[in-house]
């Protein structure tokens, strides 16, 4: 019996993480200019869980208003949508993902790759201040959740079985996303 293989396989089975659907939340972030050349990726800094860590902050109320249920389920609420449910697991399109509560930039599309889970993975973050990572031990499972760096919302989980060349899957729910399209 190897429990880690068995745990990783209920974990990429079941509770991966994100995946997707939509709603059209204001990407108000210009993409900040990136070549082909840029070889920088970045790596999330941990939630400290210090009092106004994340600049943007809303009630509870604000929050459902601010949001569709199916954003505020995800990002509010720490859900996982259904595998192949949602919009941009299959999204080919060139672009960027934005926070869908606050516009923040999460991922360029050159960093998305197909992982066959349902669900949309990138190899890493747009910026290192994209993302931050924290604990999760929810379904008797240790993984690495990922919030959105601004507002705290959580985004998905983070597995070490991802492409090079960081080697990490960040699988995230597109429920909790807003694609813009290259123009
Ligand atoms: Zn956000």
């Amino acid at each position: 019996m190897r429990f880690p293989l068995l745990f990783l396989a209920i974990s990429a089975l079941t509770f991966n993480s994100a995946c997707s659907q939509k709603r059209d939340v204001a990407a108000n972030t210009a993409p900040p200019a990136r070549t082909v050349s840029d070889k920088t990726y970045f790596q999330p800094k941990p939630v400290t869980g210090k009092p106004n860590e994340f600049p943007v902050q809303k009630t509870e109320a604000e929050w459902k208003k601010a949001l569709t249920p199916d954003q505020y389920y995800i990002l509010r609420e720490q859900g996982t949508e259904r595998p192949f449910t949602g919009k941009y697991h299959d999204n080919h399109a060139e672009g960027s993902y934005y926070c869908a509560a606050d516009g923040n930039l999460l991922f360029f599309s050159d960093t998305k790759f197909e992982s066959g889970t349902g669900w949309p993975s990138f190899f890493a973050p747009a910026t290192a201040t994209s993302l931050k990572v924290a604990s999760d031990d929810t379904f008797g499972m240790s993984r690495d959740e990922i919030v959105c760096a601004k507002c705290g919302g959580h985004l998905g989980h983070v597995f070490n079985d991802g492409p090079k060349p960081t080697g990490q899957r960040y699988c995230m729910d597109g429920n909790a996303l807003v694609f813009e399209k290259k123009k």
